[in-house]
Parts: structure tokens; sequence; C-alpha cells
């Protein structure tokens, strides 16, 4: 049985994988990197500086999944493709289950045979769920942020009030609340995607040593620190007694949160790009 807490911390498995789909994207065309700088960097600060440019939304709108004919990571595109199918397989279960059918309209006149059709407004409604046809990928076509917030909106059973059509008739809620087996079902897929994502981007919970490249200013050892979804960030081992001009964490070792990475980066003597 799951409690509100695995709810919450599904959603913010989505939310992860929303946020770090752009390094995803970004690492497939990424030869995986062997030396410095490791890749949770590289990716991290491609996406951060992309983003501070707004050239990503620009450039990778609606950040959706292309054909990379010659992929420089393949475990970063084999799990954004798994993501992905994950995803929107799980958002067409939620809709068929959840999802109110589109309503119909009389569009005869009166006295004339009874002509129904589908309510167009309610068929254009943004906040459905699209089923793809065979010429027609429906809402996969906005890509995988859709579908990931889409997904956390039936889990925070978002819209399940009755509402109204446009015209002021009564119109029963656009979605029921998930069943529970089909919120297990999306409990279980948030977690899969996240772990699928971090894993790719090696930033699930590890330290690194950052090899060949110690510290500039003490010539202490560099460990890269990932955790789950949070920006990475760089200790150096010596401990306070290294000059480096960052601040002290809470085990007393000279850190590069992520605002100091690209002066840590520059210092080590090699530009990113
Ligand atoms: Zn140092």
């Amino acid at each position: 049985m799951y409690q509100p807490a695995d709810i919450y911390r599904a959603a913010d498995q989505l939310r992860t994988v929303r946020t770090e789909w752009a390094a995803l994207l970004i690492a497939i065309e990424t030869p995986p990197a062997a030396t410095w700088p490791p890749a949770q960097l590289s990716t991290h600060l491609a996406q951060q500086q992309a983003a501070e440019a707004d050239l990503l939304v620009a450039d990778r709108a609606p950040l959706t999944l292309r054909q990379h004919p010659a992929p420089a990571n393949l475990t970063a595109l084999d799990a954004a493709v798994r993501v992905e199918g994950l995803l929107f397989d799980l958002a067409d279960t939620l809709a068929a289950a959840a999802q109110r059918p589109i309503g119909r309209r009389l569009v005869s006149s009166p006295g004339r045979p009874e002509v129904w059709a589908d309510d167009a407004a309610d068929a254009a409604d943004p906040r459905r769920w699209r089923f793809r046809s065979p010429t027609d990928p429906g809402s996969r076509r906005h890509g995988l942020h859709f579908a990931a917030l889409w997904v956390e909106g039936r889990l925070l059973d978002e819209d399940t009030a009755p509402e109204r059509h446009l015209d002021g008739s009564p119109a029963p809620a656009l979605f029921a609340r998930l069943p529970e087996h089909l919120r297990h079902e999306t409990i279980r897929v948030a977690r899969q995607c996240e772990r699928l994502v971090l894993r790719a981007l090696e930033l699930d919970e590890r330290e690194t040593p950052v090899e060949g490249r110690p510290c500039p200013w003490c010539d202490g050892e560099l460990i890269l620190h990932t955790a789950g979804g949070k920006p990475p960030r760089v200790t150096c081992q010596t401990g306070p007694r290294c000059p480096a001009p960052v601040a002290i964490d809470e085990r007393s070792r000279r850190v590069w949160e992520v605002a100091g990475l690209p002066a840590l980066v520059s210092a080590l003597g090699r530009a990113l790009y």
C-alpha cells in the first residue's frame, strides 16, 4: 500500500526527469568523456549556459527526442528512448482509464434527422492526452515534457472536479481519480524513469575522484559529487588548509558548488568548448 509521501516522491521523480531531460538530449550528442571535464560536469554546465542564454528552448523546443543517425553516447540514447516509451505508454494507459470521453453535440437542425458530432472545443482542450494514430503522433508530438507533466497531473488528482463546457452546460470532471492499481503503476514508472535518466547522466548518487587533475591551489585530490537530481559539486580532500577561494563544506573541505564550477574548470587549465 502506498502512502501520500510516495505520491509526492513520484511527482518529484517526474520533475527530475523533466529537468534533466535537456542534459540527456545533449549527452546523446556528446561522446562520453574519458578525461576532464567529466560528462556530469560538461553536460550540466552546457545545459546551464544554454538555459542562461535562453537558447535551449529556441533550439530544441519542444525538447523532443530526434532521430540520431550517429549518436555519440549510446547509453544516453538508450535511456532516452526507454524513458520516452515508458511515459508515453503510461499516459496512454492513464488516459484510457481516467480521461472523460470527448462530448457529443447535436449538430442537425430541429425537425431534421438527428446528427451528432464530437464537441470540437472539448476535443481541443489542451489538458487532454491525445492518442496516436497511424498518421498522427497525438500528444506524443509534444515530447517528454508534456507527457511527464500530464502524468504528474493525474498522480496529483488535478482537474478531477466537475466543470462546465464552454457554453456553460455542466460537464463531468475531465479526469477521474486514478484507480489504485494505476497509481501503483505510475509510482513505479516514475521511479524507473528517474533512475534511468540519472544513471545515464552518471548523476545518481556517487563520488568520483577526478583523475589526473589535482586541485590547482594545493595539489590535493579533487572529488566530484553527484546525487540524484541535484547539481554536481567538487570538493578538495586537503581540508581547510587548501587556499582555494571557495567556501568550506560541513566536512571541512573546500567545495565548488555549481556557481563556482566554471571557475574551477577554467583554473584546471582547459576550456570546456
Ligand atoms: Zn585544494
